[in-house]
């Protein structure tokens, strides 16, 4: 779609070259499929930052750094398959990637030219890069005008549908998950109204520690929402503490839009945290290779 808006487009990712009425371009499948940018209104130049140069994805010793450039197909192949850079038993939370992916109403242009700093920026509820990194507690690394650089987590970056934390001009530059959060187990919940539909409810889970289990809901509300149940929590590791701690979290703010009704929303959030909870808290973590959630499936890599 031609932007008519727009004056002049072009290449760069530093922050100081930005003025009032820029917007940065990533994949372009928002800004140029709505013709605007649904977040801040209508820009009068982009600022394309798909030739930065950035490293889709760098291992450091204690974390794994995704470029906020870094688009859905690389993060797909990254860890899928015979390319997968570590086995179930060392990095499980890996098997979330490709459910997440998959969790896109995805085009082929969706899957090959959208970007992941694009997914969390846009800001949409049923954003499954914002629920992948919200759900392994990753931080986005931002980088503003004046050499301004600040780390927040995803779930907070995320305020609302189509709002988020960043400032005038700020950019995410990279994503960064802990390698504890990938070394936890972890489950995964998703449903749709349709068949490859857009998510209505996503939901993923960890086990903390023998006692402790996060679960992070998206989709089914407007923002991230974090529930953690278990010791130190306030909320014990059973069913009715769960739907307990989800409605004192939630407080009423389920999304409503033409992919769910909040009470239908609500209902799958519980049911489906509730299987999170149970299959977390099971003795056994090697049930099935595989599982289906909706017409999602999650696969277990080699153990
Ligand atoms: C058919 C179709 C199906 C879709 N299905 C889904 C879906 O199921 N779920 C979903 O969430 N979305 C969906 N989308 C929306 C969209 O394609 C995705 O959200 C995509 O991931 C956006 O990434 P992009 O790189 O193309 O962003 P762009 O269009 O380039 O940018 C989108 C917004 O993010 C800002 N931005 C981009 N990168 C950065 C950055 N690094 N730092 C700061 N701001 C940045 C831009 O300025 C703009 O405001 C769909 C779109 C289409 C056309």
């Amino acid at each position: 779609m031609d932007m008519t808006c727009v004056d002049e487009v072009l290449f760069s990712a530093d922050p100081d070259h930005w003025r009032p009425g820029d917007r940065w371009l990533a994949g372009g499948t928002v800004l140029l499929s709505y013709g605007t940018d649904i977040t801040r209104g209508a820009p009068m130049r982009l600022l394309d930052i798909t030739e930065a140069g950035w490293e889709p994805t760098i291992w450091h010793a204690t974390e794994l750094e995704i470029a906020a450039t870094c688009r859905i197909a690389d993060i797909f192949a990254f860890t899928s398959g015979s390319n997968r850079p570590a086995p179930h038993s060392v990095l499980p939370g890996l098997d979330l990637f490709a459910p997440c992916c998959d969790s896109f109403v995805a085009s082929w242009k969706i899957w090959n030219v959208s970007t992941i700093g694009g997914n969390v920026a846009t800001a949409l509820p049923a954003g499954p890069m914002t629920s992948l990194l919200a759900g392994l507690d990753a931080q986005a690394l931002l980088i503003g005008p004046g050499g301004s650089r600040r780390r927040l987590p995803v779930a907070q970056l995320v305020r609302g549908e189509a709002r988020t934390d960043l400032g005038e001009g700020e950019l995410i530059r990279s994503f960064h998950i802990p390698l504890t959060s990938l070394a936890q187990r972890c489950a995964f919940r998703r449903i749709s109204l349709t068949e490859r539909g857009r998510s209505a409810a996503l939901l993923i889970g960890r086990l903390l520690e023998v006692d402790r289990v996060r679960i992070t809901i998206t989709a089914s509300t407007r923002r991230p929402i974090i529930i953690d149940l278990g010791r130190a929590t306030g909320y014990d590791l059973t069913p009715s503490a769960l739907h307990a701690a989800i409605e004192s979290a939630v407080a009423g703010d389920w999304h409503d839009d033409i992919h769910g009704s909040p009470r239908w929303r609500e209902a799958m959030t519980h049911r489906l945290g509730e299987e999170i909870l149970t299959e977390l808290l099971a003795a056994d973590d090697s049930t099935a290779d595989f599982r289906v959630s909706g017409d999602i499936t999650m696969t277990r890599s080699e153990r």
